[in-house]
């Protein structure tokens, strides 16, 4: 039973320390931070693209005040020398004016541009990062469900065990187990407790050698309960 608790032991340390969890961790923080530079590129995008649409609407009405001139200018409808030299004056300054805003809106273009190939780049970085955790997480899983496997198997050749061993020797082990690191029961080998590794005094060994077959008989240093075999040197 106590080599069937030792299996048990080492299982349940085997699943908690599979390597794929500290890998699903990296990555599930790598992964984290990517999507959130993502989600600033996307918005710097949809920032750029709003911009975008308001500068080329300025450029628009400066666009269409200067054709508005342009017509008044053609028409001949203007007399005055003043008038005209002002509407002439204006026709310029919308020029200039309407090649600065085109010159912004190029400036914008630029920027979303490029906000839209770092969305482009995070978006496949992302995806080839959730691919990996994907993998390691099917590998974990596989590794859990084998382990799982195993101990259920153990646990029942454990039960089988219990049913023979008698209520109050069964609790005594369990105590010592639980008391002393998950080793309750130790070989007695070639006069040594396999449990504390001491070897025994002659007295005690007397003692054990006197003893019936079944008496429960238990280290004198460290108390947990000796298992007699033919290499115990007795
Ligand atoms: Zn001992």
């Amino acid at each position: 039973m106590q080599d069937l608790d030792v299996r048990l032991q080492q299982l349940a340390h085997k699943r908690k320390s599979l390597p794929e969890h500290a890998e699903i961790e990296s990555l599930t923080k790598d992964h984290t931070q990517l999507r959130d530079l993502l989600v600033a590129a996307q918005t710097e995008e949809s920032d750029c693209a709003r911009e975008q649409t308001k500068a080329e609407q300025d450029v628009d009405q400066v666009r269409r005040r200067a054709a508005r001139d342009q017509e008044r200018l053609d028409s001949g409808s203007v007399r005055s020398p003043k008038d005209l030299e002002n509407l002439q004056h204006e026709i310029a300054s919308l020029a200039r004016r309407q090649g600065d805003l085109e010159d912004v809106v190029l400036e914008i273009m630029e920027r979303r541009e490029a906000a839209q190939a770092r969305v482009a780049e995070l978006t496949e970085r992302v995806a080839s990062l959730q691919a990996r955790i994907d993998d390691a997480t099917a590998r974990r899983d596989a590794a859990v469900e084998e382990i799982d496997r195993e101990v259920a198997a153990v646990t029942k050749e454990r039960e089988v065990v219990a049913a023979s061993v008698p209520a109050d020797l069964l609790g005594l082990y369990d105590k010592l187990r639980a008391q002393y690191g998950g080793i309750g029961a130790a070989k007695l080998y070639q006069r040594t407790c396999q449990g504390c590794r001491q070897e025994l005094a002659i007295t005690e060994l007397n003692e054990i050698r006197a003893a019936a077959p079944d008496t429960v008989v238990r280290c004198e240093n460290c108390r947990r309960i000796l298992v007699r075999t033919p290499e115990s040197g007795l």
